[in-house]
């Protein structure tokens, strides 16, 4: 169809596991989420407000007022800020994804700016950018601890022009590789021009407990990305969230599609912040769990498993050199999946999220008899 854009007919769609009904349910291993749902208490609570409250036929607040106010309490008590977070330094996204969409379109589109990302990371940032027409430019990482390339880095910044770097992403911790910022890297972002917009993806905040927000106010050019759909387990409902200047605010505010979130969805961000304590509860549970099965895999010579800071493990076949690496994941995840464990072979690894108790022990035993083949 010759009104597509070229660029856009030859890419190809971003593709999650398909389902194909398997006879047993697959332990899904593969997507970072929580495995445990809502407690029906609170989806009880929901499903109260959506009979007794929500007229279906007005559309939601397209403001998102009471949810901006939640969210910067929420922000504020996490990082004992006394009350540096207001509503006004805070917008909400249909998933975080749309978030990155509308920085995309606020600082980089119409040739105006290129974005750095050091690989491997999470996908969506140069997937969005190459939709968007806008280049990516990538650096590399050690080998060891997964730090990024800094001298590589500023290389890119100064060589790249026409358009010039304008947004740099980075992920604390990082996708898929788990691991969290370095002092470093931090110092790096610390130093960058005001004219360049550093978007920092704390989507695993809740289990690093580590962030960034507090330095907020003396950096107007970084922004804070944070998700519902890991620690409070509202992947179904897509609600993400950024803190940053107001004037960013603003502008992203401008992009924003109206009505970007379903009334339900306001609704179960609303009800899930209420609940925080509880639904939080579930965070030591996956750090020694997570503990665990790190130390069942990493008993194995002939996998390298590294520490993580966040709800995931990254690991590699020691005997995967890079030329076959990728085929030999993909073995991995096939194997894994043949015996009901979904994992993700990516950036030239397996990323495994800690799951259940009953998930993790599985995995171990299926990771062993793929290990133990022949
Ligand atoms: C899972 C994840 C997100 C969350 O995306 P949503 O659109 O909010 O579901 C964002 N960033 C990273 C790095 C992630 O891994």
């Amino acid at each position: 169809m010759e009104f597509i854009r070229s660029d856009i007919a030859k890419l190809s769609a971003y593709a999650p596991e398909v389902f194909e009904s398997p006879t047993e349910p697959l332990d899904k291993l593969d997507a970072n989420e929580s495995p445990f749902d809502l407690p029906l208490e609170i989806k009880e609570k929901l499903a109260w407000h959506y009979q007794h409250f929500l007229a279906t036929n007005r559309y939601p607040s397209g403001s998102h007022a009471d949810l901006q106010e939640a969210i910067a309490n929420y922000v504020n008590e996490s990082a004992s800020l006394d009350a540096a977070i207001t509503p006004a330094h805070i917008s909400v996204g249909n998933g975080s994804d749309e978030l990155i969409r509308s920085l995309l379109i606020a600082t980089c589109i119409g040739g105006e700016g290129a974005i750095l990302i050091a690989q491997p990371t999470f996908s969506v940032y140069g997937i969005m950018a190459q939709t968007l027409g806008i280049p990516a430019v990538s650096v590399g990482r050690s080998l060891t601890d997964f730090a990024m390339n800094l001298s590589e880095a500023e290389e890119a910044i100064a060589q790249t022009d026409n358009p010039p770097i304008r947004v740099v992403f980075v992920v604390h911790p990082n996708s898929p590789t788990a691991n969290p910022l370095t002092s470093a890297e931090l110092d790096w972002l610390r130093r960058l021009p005001e004219h360049i917009l550093v978007v920092i993806d704390e989507a695993y905040f809740e289990f690093s407990q580590t962030s960034v927000v507090g330095e907020l106010p003396q950096h107007p050019n970084w922004v804070v990305l944070r998700t519902f759909s890991k620690a409070f387990r509202l992947a179904a409902h897509r609600v993400g969230y950024c803190i940053a200047h107001p004037q960013l605010i603003a502008a992203l505010e401008k992009i924003r599609l109206p009505y970007n979130l379903t009334a339900f969805s306001q609704a179960a961000a609303l009800v899930a912040l209420n609940h925080r304590q509880l639904l939080l509860q579930s965070i030591p549970t996956i750090l020694s769990e997570r503990e665990r099965l790190f130390q069942a895999l990493s008993q194995h010579p002939t996998l390298q498993v590294w520490q993580s800071a966040a709800n995931f493990l990254y690991l590699r076949l020691k005997t995967a050199t890079p030329e076959i690496a990728q085929e030999q994941h993909s073995q991995f995840t096939q194997a894994l999946k043949a015996q009901g464990t979904l994992v993700r072979s990516t950036g030239g690894g397996i990323r495994i999220n800690v799951g259940s108790r009953e998930e993790n022990p599985r995995a171990q035993e299926r990771v062993e008899a793929f290990l133990n083949r022949e």
